[in-house]
């Protein structure tokens, strides 16, 4: 039998404000669209915890026996500097800034979130799909609405009409806003402004003719709004009625509320069923962001290059402290949190590992059983995986008093447990177990060090194809080697 069947699944549902009791539209099967990144920068840690809480999701969803399709896009147009529809496209800006082709950008800045991904141990979602690559489903769309009749073309740009939508339908329904409040808060249009309400936004934009990234449509040259990429592609993969959607928090206004309008406009009924929002993350208890310096790369946890914290922290260590945290609620990242996670995971790591040479005896006082629907419960009340991680803790501590001798354990419990513990810290959590023996590290460093020594020596000599070739060689293993007037540096990636 399907797990699903014996577990109740309850998810906190932004649309209605509380959680609701999980149920698919199609038995068995769920259908789930998380916004994904726009590619035109290394990928932000905050959006990676997002992304992770969705990754997790999918994980259970997957392991209670849903046949999951998980479509999460990547915005490569559209997307523009200003949220109110003005401003460059922050794609076209930076390869305007780096004087390469838009699709250059958007090919290096994938790559770079595939990779981080990866080492986060992330499962690929079923359809990665680009907003360039939906043009005509977007036109298509922009059509429906038209004809219905909330939208309106002014000089070559097509804009989504708030207020005629809000006579039929509701807007603001997801994000508990209201319209007559949204009007008397904002400013007049200015004078330039091809709205005819502050609250309309648009579908299609008229490209100037310096904008470089433009396809052709019924109202001339231009590129979709970035709200209209989503329904989209939703709709063609998902269709018009589908069971998750998920994103940041950031995104439910105006982002999402602009995607349940546009939806009910064309097609006249609500997209989702559960919407999810993951919060956010910050840095030493500061919101994270460039400008302030306030900030930090995936990449520069896991090489130790930065200012921030004391020592590189692994790929699977940072996974395991954003999962001691709830998805809905605010997570700190800072030094100590991660020196504390990381102990905490080779705790649990080390239990694990001495859980195949447990020895066997009588039946234990610890109820496996018990303990294994306490994790079930845990994941079931909205994917709580602090709760979770508490009862692996449990685990630990039993596992560790069996070691000692102080308690026993039949085999047959021996054998729940070691599954328990594959299913939820390996499947669900997405935990990998990459503790980094201290010789290993202490030897690597060695040979690296002694190879760098070779590398100078040949540079002295004049010997640069012997220089090239050690340093080029390193890099292809993920070694990259810095020279700086203080001798020569390495980090591994
Ligand atoms: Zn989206």
């Amino acid at each position: 039998m399907q797990l699903y069947k014996e577990q109740t699944l309850k998810i906190t549902n932004s649309l209605t404000g509380k959680k609701d009791v999980f149920k698919p539209i199609n038995e068995g099967h769920i259908g789930m669209y998380v916004c994904g990144p726009t590619v035109y920068s290394n990928v932000h840690l905050g959006n990676c915890r997002t992304f992770m809480s969705f990754d997790m999701i999918f994980r259970y969803l997957r392991h209670l026996d849903y046949k999951v399709r998980y479509v999460r896009n990547i915005t490569d147009a559209g997307h523009l500097v200003d949220d109110a529809d003005e401003g460059e496209d922050k794609i076209a800006k930076k390869a305007r800034l780096e004087k390469i082709e838009p699709m250059e950008v958007v090919q290096r800045y994938t790559v770079d979130f595939h990779k981080i991904l990866e080492q986060f141990n992330f499962l690929p979602p079923s359809i990665e799909p680009t907003a360039t690559g939906h043009i005509i489903e977007q036109l298509e769309i922009i059509k429906e609405i038209l004809q219905k009749g909330y939208a309106y073309e002014v000089n070559g740009s097509v804009y989504f009409d708030v207020k005629k939508f809000n006579e039929r339908f509701e807007y603001g329904k997801l994000s508990g806003r209201k319209l007559e409040d949204m009007i008397a808060n904002t400013r007049e249009l200015t004078a330039q402004s091809e709205k005819r309400s502050p609250q309309d936004f648009a579908l299609w934009k008229k490209a100037e003719p310096q904008h470089i990234m433009r396809w052709p449509s019924p109202w001339g040259d231009g590129f979709p709004g970035w709200h209209l990429e989503c329904t989209a592609m939703s709709t063609k993969y998902l269709g018009e009625t589908f069971d998750i959607h998920g994103g940041g928090m950031d995104l439910k206004f105006p982002h999402h509320e602009c995607e349940i309008a546009q939806a009910e406009a064309s097609n006249g009924h609500s997209p989702v069923n559960y919407w999810l929002h993951a919060n956010m993350l910050t840095l030493n208890g500061k919101k994270m962001a460039k400008s302030t310096g306030n900030n930090i790369l995936p990449g520069e946890i896991f090489s130790g290059e930065n200012t921030i914290l004391s020592k590189p922290f692994t790929p699977s260590v940072v996974r395991f402290f954003m999962m001691q945290a709830h998805y809905t609620s605010i997570l700190d990242l800072s030094n100590d949190a991660l020196l504390a996670s990381e102990k905490g995971y080779h705790r649990l790591m080390d239990a694990i590992d001495s859980l195949k040479d447990l020895p066997t005896g009588k039946k234990s006082d610890f109820n496996i059983s018990e303990w294994r629907q306490k994790c079930y419960e845990a994941m079931n009340d909205d994917f709580n995986t602090p709760i979770l991680i508490a009862n692996l803790f449990e685990a630990v501590k039993h596992i560790n008093l069996i070691k000692e001798g102080k308690e026993s354990v039949s085999e047959s419990d021996k054998e729940l447990l070691q599954k328990t513990i594959n299913d939820f810290v390996f499947e669900v959590l997405g935990l990998e177990d990459k503790r980094e023996s201290g010789q290993d590290s202490d030897t690597l460093q060695r040979v690296v060090e002694l190879l760098i020594q070779l590398r100078n020596e040949a540079r002295t000599n004049k010997d640069f194809a012997t220089s090239d070739k050690i340093r080029d060689q390193l890099v292809a293993m993920g070694i990259q080697l810095k020279d700086g007037k203080d001798g020569t540096t390495f980090s591994i990636s």
